[in-house]
């Protein structure tokens, strides 16, 4: 979509971010997720920034992982929702994609497919959070039939888990988790996985033979309590867009859709031409920081399709012009504070921006 606003993303901050989960997890071998186009920073251009220092790549489904073979990725894809039908398995087999398996029918499709091949195929653990995953009492009996199974590569059958909770340590929901993948897969000699970016940052215990972050290598902390810097995690996209309209109001003017916001004083203004339409979050309330001319001002009224409002007041010396570039997020102004004022997570935030816009 062609608008005014613009994403940049910073390939020397996504190689510093994986750099970074490399030295938090040293032992262990990198899967770095660019599900959802690279969580809206381009799928293809990403891997090829983190292509040097990646072992892997993981993406959701067998569409994702075939836009990164046509844009030249050779490097291993783990599909972490696996497949769906027959079709998905051919592809696999063609573009040789490292496939989960995690529900009964994927196992019977596995069963049934007629052609040669042997794919790579990781056994997913349900070991708490209950979305994917076969029950732990399962996992002996499920990894011995697929060792031995024809159409499975038994050197690189590998054993998963997902954390639901790894971004509050204080909970025992991850240590549970932990002890429970890891009691279902005693004895089994097999590579495991089972970090997201927030086990690779803080649960060294959970690092195992491959880890799968995420989040942090957009430079994102997947903490509500720990910003970017307490773990110096850069930000991988800047999200601009224009000033179109600079002017006065009177005090008690309300602004924008509801007229929700009233004007305490006489103020100045200022019209950013970003709204909801490119991802810019409608939920983000009357306070949301703004990084414009050197400082952050607040976000005035309800956020609309096409346009925001901030407050231009406290800018007399750097004074806001029309034409003049807002930063909503990005190097100066972390995608994190803007997703909590929101209310919602970076993720969702990084997703529809990138997305929308075309990263
Ligand atoms: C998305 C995803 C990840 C990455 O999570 P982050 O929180 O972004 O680090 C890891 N593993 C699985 C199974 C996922 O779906």
């Amino acid at each position: 979509m062609k608008r005014s606003a613009r994403i940049t993303v910073h390939p020397e901050a996504l190689q510093h971010n994986l750099k970074r989960a490399k030295e938090c997890a040293p032992d262990s071998k990198v899967f770095s997720v660019i599900k959802a186009n690279a969580y809206g920073h381009n799928s293809v251009a990403t891997a090829g920034i983190l292509y040097p220092d990646t072992d892997a790549f993981a993406v959701s489904c067998v569409p994702e992982a075939v836009v990164l073979r046509e844009g030249g990725i050779d490097l291993p894809i783990k599909i972490l929702q696996g497949y769906q039908n027959n079709d998905d398995l051919n592809i696999a087999a063609d573009l040789n994609l490292r496939l989960m398996v995690h529900e009964e029918r994927q196992l019977t499709l596995l069963d049934q497919y007629s052609k040669k091949h042997k794919f790579d195929i990781t056994l997913k653990v349900d070991s708490g959070m209950h979305r994917l995953g076969f029950q732990p009492e399962r996992i002996h009996e499920l990894f011995t039939k697929l060792k031995n199974h024809p159409q499975v590569n038994p050197d690189n059958l590998m054993l998963a888990t997902h954390f639901s909770s790894a971004d509050e340590p204080d909970k025992s929901t991850t240590q549970d988790q932990i002890s429970t993948f890891n009691k279902a897969c005693e004895g089994i000699n097999a590579p495991k996985s089972l970090s997201n970016s927030a086990s690779v940052l803080v649960w060294k215990d959970a690092h195992a033979d491959w880890v799968r972050p995420g989040i942090m290598l957009y430079g994102s902390s997947p903490f509500t309590d720990k910003d970017r810097d307490s773990f110096d995690l850069q930000a991988a996209m800047t999200f601009e867009a224009p000033v179109i309209s600079v002017h006065d109001l009177k005090k008690g003017d309300c602004i924008g859709y509801s007229a929700t916001w009233q004007c305490p004083k006489d103020m100045q203004v200022a019209v950013i031409a970003c709204g909801y339409a490119d991802g810019y979050p409608r939920h983000a309330a009357s306070g949301t920081p703004v990084w414009i001319n050197g400082k952050t001002t607040e976000l005035l009224g309800r956020v609309a399709m096409d346009m925001i409002v901030v407050n231009a007041d406290d800018h007399k010396e750097n004074p806001i012009k029309v034409g003049d570039w807002a930063e909503l997020w990005g190097k100066n102004l972390s995608v994190d504070t803007v997703a909590e004022k929101a209310e919602t997570i970076p993720y969702e935030i990084l997703c529809n921006a990138g997305n929308l816009r075309g990263a």
